[in-house]
């Protein structure tokens, strides 16, 4: 069975996360056909999406301008599955502590822009995540933490104490990049777990 799976392209690492989709579609015998979102009336065709790490004040900015950001609601509230990750997490979030970015406010958890400082702007941590056997090889890149989360949000992992993993519902949003690493786990678990 093949399945469309549509990834937000204003701007970010949306190659990696094309690749990986189709990586994980793989390993469940399902065909993934790849749709870079860009302007609207595409959103609709997508079985489920994917919010690319990259510049949460340029993918905002340029996701209200293109007039893409009703129909992820839209996607959302039928129950579609999306991935969201690091600046894609910051987006969806209810509030990300920065008026440039106007967030979608779907996914009920506010976040903290470059939380981990210049010290440890970038790097990677084995990462223990729920339900999975073996840690995750989560790549931080000037990465966001949840800092406060709703009553609907499960915290999934969690990094120096901080959530860095989270799903609500439908949703699910990760502080780290999983698309940089060949381990299709996370995007397993958004989209055929
Ligand atoms: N620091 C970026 C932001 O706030 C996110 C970085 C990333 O997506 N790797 O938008």
């Amino acid at each position: 069975m093949s399945v469309t799976a549509g990834v937000i392209a204003v701007q970010g690492d949306v190659s990696e996360h094309a690749q990986a989709i189709r990586r994980a579609g793989e390993t469940h015998g399902r065909t993934v056909e790849v749709v870079e979102i860009r302007q609207s009336g595409l959103v609709p065709e997508c079985d489920l999406l994917l919010v690319p790490g990259g510049e949460s004040t340029a993918i905002s900015r340029l996701a209200h301008q293109e007039g893409i950001v009703d129909e992820m609601r839209d996607h959302v509230v039928a129950g579609r599955p999306v991935l969201a990750t690091c600046a894609g997490l910051i987006f969806l979030s209810r509030d990300s502590g920065d008026e440039r970015v106007e967030t979608l406010d779907l996914l009920d958890v506010t976040v903290e822009r470059n939380a981990f400082g210049r010290q440890r702007d970038s790097f990677e941590a084995p990462l223990p995540v729920r339900g999975f056997d073996d840690p995750f090889p989560a790549v931080f890149i000037r990465a966001p933490v949840v800092d406060s989360v709703g009553e609907s949000v499960e915290v999934l992992a969690e990094w120096d104490d901080r959530p860095v993993a989270v799903r609500q519902d439908n949703i699910l949003a990760t502080a780290f990049h999983p698309e940089l690493r060949e381990d299709p786990r996370i995007h397993e678990l958004a989209f055929f777990g």
